[in-house]
């Protein structure tokens, strides 16, 4: 089978069929954490629920927000990190059984898109029974837009439902988790500062992509006395996509599984990424079929609409406000701890992290693997 990407969302699907006796063949233009996607900051208690602590680089257990009027202080139920992309991205790997007898592949190669179960890649074509886009916003291996009806393939900034987001990693060290609504940075979405151990990941994110995020981004590091090196930035997908198309899964931000308003996209990549490998599991030791597998992904993804609607409403809502007093009194509310407790347990219930030990059985061997059958 074919996973298409090798970060987070194709990592923990490889992670899912390890041992499976299939062959899983992993592929991404990039080298395995080359390319860091993200300031790589998600709840503690997943990177404890995956074993993955030891890319753990610092832990917070408060955010400080700040809008024009007021720096607020939100303890939180559980804790945030920032971890190291490389050191995560090898470790989800050894987790997929790289370099074990039956081990998942990592091929490097360019995908430039797909024709029923062949894969185009720069480095010719590759045919697979199972195939999956975890290639990240630009949803290279649709052939049908980003399930709004509007635009057509390929998706395409400022028309697609994308936010933005650029961010720089100077060398510094910090304390704090924080966050600014603040226009005077971004009219309409957010700042950050993460602190890593030895470096700070410093950006700016905006709700409406035709806003330029570098010169803030710039500004905002210079404001925190530190320079502007190291530059990372993307699109963002805000709104959920259909996870099933045409016989193939989609998993992570090629499925708009970013949750809009926070752009907490990892722990949502990895949680999609897990259900995904699971019903891929389930095809490949004979408990399925692959109809079965995809009417079943396809409906646990469309089973987070409400959620994913109620994010994007406040997105909407905070990114209207960004200028008044209104956000300022939100934020102030968040410093109760009655209040800050109920929604980011709420939040965090989203994906939550007793979703990894919820599927940890191991399935059979490949001694009583059948073939892959295509029809329900
Ligand atoms: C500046 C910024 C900061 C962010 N910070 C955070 C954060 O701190 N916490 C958080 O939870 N979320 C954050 N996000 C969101 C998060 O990065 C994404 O939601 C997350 O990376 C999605 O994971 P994914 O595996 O679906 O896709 P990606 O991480 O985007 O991975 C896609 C993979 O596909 C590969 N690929 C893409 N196209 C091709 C192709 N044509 N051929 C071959 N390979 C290809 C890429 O090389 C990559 O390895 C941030 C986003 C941005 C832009």
């Amino acid at each position: 089978m074919l996973v298409c990407g090798s970060s987070f969302a194709g990592l923990a699907i490889a992670r899912e069929l390890a041992g499976s006796g299939a062959k899983v063949m992993v592929l991404d233009r990039y080298e395995l954490g080359e390319r860091q996607t993200s300031a790589c900051g998600m709840p503690t208690l997943w990177l404890d629920a995956l074993d993955l602590g030891s890319s753990l680089r610092q832990s917070f257990d408060e955010i400080v927000m700040h809008t024009p009027f007021r720096t607020s202080r939100w303890v939180l139920p559980w804790s945030f990190s920032t971890f190291d992309y490389r050191e995560l991205c090898a470790l989800l790997w050894s987790q997929a059984g790289a370099g074990g007898s039956e081990c998942a592949e990592l091929e490097i190669a360019t995908i430039t898109g797909r024709d029923g179960f062949t894969v185009h890649t720069d480095r010719g074509e590759l045919r697979a029974p199972l195939i999956v886009d975890a290639l990240g916003w630009r949803r290279v291996l649709s052939n049908g837009g980003d399930g709004d009806g509007a635009p057509a393939h390929p998706i395409q900034p400022p028309n697609a439902r994308l936010s933005r987001g650029l961010e720089v990693h100077p060398a510094g060290q910090g304390e704090q988790m924080q966050l600014w609504i603040d226009p005077r940075y971004i009219r309409s979405g957010y700042s950050w500062s993460f602190p890593a151990r030895d470096e700070v990941r410093v950006g700016v994110g905006s709700f409406w992509p035709s806003h330029h995020v570098k010169e803030p981004t710039v500004r905002l590091a210079g404001d925190l006395n530190l320079p502007a090196d190291g530059y990372q930035g993307n699109w963002i997908p805000h709104q959920l996509r259909p996870a099933i198309e045409d016989e193939v899964f989609f998993a992570g931000d090629s499925a708009g599984h970013c949750l809009p308003l926070t752009a907490e996209g990892i722990r949502t990549a990895l949680y999609f990424g897990l259900a995904c490998g699971r019903e891929l599991r389930a095809v490949l030791d004979g408990r399925s079929t692959r109809a079965q597998a995809l009417a079943r992904y396809g409906a646990f993804s469309a089973a987070h609409e409400r959620k994913y609607r109620w994010m994007l409403n406040a997105q909407r809502i905070v990114g209207r406000l960004t200028t008044t007093r209104a956000v300022t009194a939100m934020a102030f509310g968040l410093e109760s701890r009655r209040v800050s407790d109920w929604i980011f347990r709420h939040y965090m219930d989203i994906a939550p992290p007793s979703f990894v030990a919820a599927g940890a059985e191991r399935a059979p061997s490949r001694a009583r693997r059948p073939a892959v059958t295509a029809a329900a």
